[in-house]
């Protein structure tokens, strides 16, 4: 499947820091052979990626559509359907099926929420 992460506020709080359990999460969903994108709406991030040394797990980055998610995919260059997305808005994750998280704001190293990302992916089958 082609799993695509938001950015702000789902993998890096506001500090730039980076949300507890990605890089295991990313090594586990690379693991079970599903490809890894990230994208935003506010730019294509490789400056987030190459931060936090993330570049190994993930096929490239994209701009996010901000609305119409379906119909602008491809004049932003989006070439793939995303099958499940990780976001803190849920827009794209109606649009396309997902989950939502609650949103990483602030630096907290008890957030959990990549464990709970990863058992929805397992339990998640392509239709
Ligand atoms: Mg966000």
């Amino acid at each position: 499947m082609n799993v695509f992460f938001d950015v702000d506020y789902t993998l890096i709080a506001e500090d730039g820091s980076l949300r507890p359990f990605v890089r295991e999460t990313f090594e586990k969903i690379k693991l079970d052979g599903h490809k890894i994108y990230i994208w935003s709406g506010v730019g294509i991030r490789w400056e987030v990626v190459r931060r936090h040394d993330l570049k190994s797990f993930i096929e490239t980055c994209y701009l996010k559509p901000l609305s119409d998610y379906r119909e602008t995919l491809i004049e932003l260059g989006v070439d793939i359907v995303p099958d499940f997305c990780i976001d803190d808005h849920s827009g794209v994750v109606l649009a396309f099926t997902g989950v939502v998280v609650k949103p990483y704001y602030t630096k907290n190293p008890a957030d959990e929420e990549m464990h709970r990302v990863y058992s929805e992916l397992k339990k998640f089958k392509k239709a």
